[in-house]
């Protein structure tokens, strides 16, 4: 409750066109900066699935990102070992090409 109000608070001294020149210049920065770390523009959509041999499609592409976003490859190894464990890893992927046809965006 404190953080709700909190956050009450912070939103009555915001209005439209508040962030000065400088703090906008920042938001572009970081925004870009985070863009080009984003290996595969999947919005997790799921218009790609189902997978015909189980796959989950945007969850491997979401730690494929995770990778090139946080340079880290620990948390990401390690969620995939757990997909691999279910058989929803891409490795269990044959090429199928079925997600390519139902994905709004290109998954290459
Ligand atoms: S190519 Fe086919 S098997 Fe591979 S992830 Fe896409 S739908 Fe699944």
């Amino acid at each position: 409750m404190e953080q709700v109000n909190e956050n009450l608070e912070i939103a009555k001294r915001g209005h439209v066109n508040s962030l000065t020149h400088d703090e906008l210049e920042l938001y572009e920065k970081v925004k870009n900066i985070y863009a080009e770390r984003v290996h595969v523009g999947c919005t997790s959509c799921n218009y790609c699935m189902p997978c015909p041999k189980g796959v989950d499609i945007p969850l491997n592409l979401s730690l494929l990102n995770d990778v090139y976003m946080y340079k880290n490859l620990e948390k990401p190894t390690g969620n995939y070992k757990f997909l691999k464990g279910k058989r929803m890893s891409a490795g269990y992927c044959n090429q199928c090409g079925d997600c390519e046809k139902n994905a709004p965006k290109t998954l290459k």
